[in-house]
């Protein structure tokens, strides 16, 4: 029997703890800038040099998506769109 020689073998290990599912999408055109999201979810929300929040674009883990939510509901404009 011929022996078989494995050369390329990729592997992957991904370690988190919650699941990561939501989205978060903050849309320019409605945000007014209040800044609440950012400091109801900071390191997720920010303000930009434009005074429109900006969201990080990957999604959160389940830990994070309670203050996400709070920052949704919060948002005075309704700006925030999450998705799951
Ligand atoms: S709270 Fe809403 S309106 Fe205010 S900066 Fe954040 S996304 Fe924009």
């Amino acid at each position: 029997m011929k022996p078989i020689t494995l050369r390329f073998i990729n592997v992957h290990i991904f370690a988190y703890t919650g699941k990561m599912t939501m989205q978060i999408r903050v849309d320019p055109d409605i945000c007014e800038g209040h800044g609440l999201c950012a400091i109801d979810a900071p390191g997720i929300f920010a303000l930009g040099d434009d005074g429109i929040a900006t969201a990080i674009d990957t999604p959160v883990s389940s830990e994070v998506e309670i203050l996400v939510r709070a920052a949704a509901k919060g948002c005075p404009a309704a700006a925030i769109i999450l998705s799951e």
